[in-house]
């Protein structure tokens, strides 16, 4: 089988397709037009598109958006719920601000945190699924699809590909990894976890997969620095700061990467003993968890499928 292999950069991170089949490299280019016109609808900063007409209208107006948009809002107010908060996408007025203060290397003041923080909290997002609106209560409220869009993306790719015939294929969205079918090899996906501490592409483990998603989210991957300090990008929606977890990274593997980025957004804020409960109470989800204390533990289903890598000398525990 012939097998095809492409990078672009999209939704602000690295987009890697491996296909395998005749049509694979109009599969690829269909996957990126898809991606391009979901970011093009999703992002915060595209001031044509839904999620940043939905913003301009808050406290004013309710947004007509179309079925996409409406299927990661109404999975993002759910798992908002199931996660008591720890992923909200309505957290956009804290993110911001964290990331506004980011680009100049400063911190934001508490009184500048707790005025976004009023502005948050999931209730905020108003859905209505008759007439596909949504719309947020107040002026000031902000919702950031950050979390949750990459994954909705690598399940719409997965879809184009199986529509048009392809049988194996494997993409990574900055992190939020889905497969389908096998290898080139004929075996199952072999995919990588990033070493917390170590340079891109040092892994300390690896997972077969077959037709699941593999989402990872950790401090390492976005923050900046003031004294010597690093404030990572995922914020706590108790405090309105990056979260203090117990947990250096976590990934989440299930079928659906809209599920598995969710959970592992809101698994590293939860840390270690919640995130694990949170993982447990979801149906056919497994997780790795990387401590701070440099610890692995995995979900009781995992110990066939999760190859820690020897050189690693990593401690790995099965939580039961
Ligand atoms: P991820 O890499 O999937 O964990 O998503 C992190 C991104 O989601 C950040 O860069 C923010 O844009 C946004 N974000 C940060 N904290 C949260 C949170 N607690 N809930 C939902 N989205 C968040
Ligand atoms: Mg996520």
């Amino acid at each position: 089988m012939e097998w095809l292999e492409r990078q672009d950069f999209l939704m602000n991170t690295t987009v890697e397709q491996k296909i395998g089949g005749e049509d694979a490299a109009a599969a690829a280019q269909n996957a990126v037009n898809e991606i391009s016109h979901l970011e093009s609808l999703m992002s915060f900063f595209i001031d044509s598109g839904e999620v940043a007409q939905i913003n301009r209208s808050a406290g004013r107006k309710a947004v007509c958006v179309g079925k996409d948009v409406m299927t990661v809002l109404g999975a993002a107010i759910q798992f908002a719920e199931i996660s008591g908060g720890a992923f909200d996408i309505t957290l956009a007025p804290v993110i911001d601000l964290w990331r506004r203060c980011g680009k100049q290397s400063v911190l934001p003041s508490s009184k500048e945190i707790n005025t976004a923080l009023s502005f948050c909290g999931y209730h905020n997002l108003q859905l209505d699924n008759e007439n596909n609106t949504a719309f947020l209560r107040g002026d000031g409220c902000l919702i950031d699809l950050g979390a949750i869009g990459k994954g909705y993306a690598a399940d719409c790719c997965i879809e184009i590909y199986k529509a048009m015939g392809i049988q194996s294929a494997f993409i990574n969205l900055g992190g939020n990894v889905k497969t389908l079918g096998n290898n080139p090899d004929g075996r199952p996906w072999a995919i990588g976890i990033q070493h917390p501490d170590q340079r891109r592409g040092t892994f300390f483990g690896a997972l077969d997969i077959q037709d699941q998603s593999v989402v990872t989210s950790g401090a390492y991957e976005r923050y900046f620095e003031t004294g010597g300090k690093k404030h990572h990008h995922i914020v706590d929606h108790k405090t309105g700061r990056p979260c203090d977890s117990d947990i250096k990274s976590v990934t989440v593997i299930c079928q659906s990467s809209m599920q598995a980025d969710c959970l592992s957004t809101a698994a590293f804020v939860l840390g270690l003993t919640d995130g694990m409960d949170l993982i447990g109470k979801t149906d056919n989800t497994e997780a790795v968890f990387y401590t701070e204390n440099n610890e692995i533990y995995i979900t009781r289903n995992l110990p066939g499928q999760f190859h820690l890598q020897k050189i690693s000398r990593l401690d790995c525990y099965v939580c039961r």
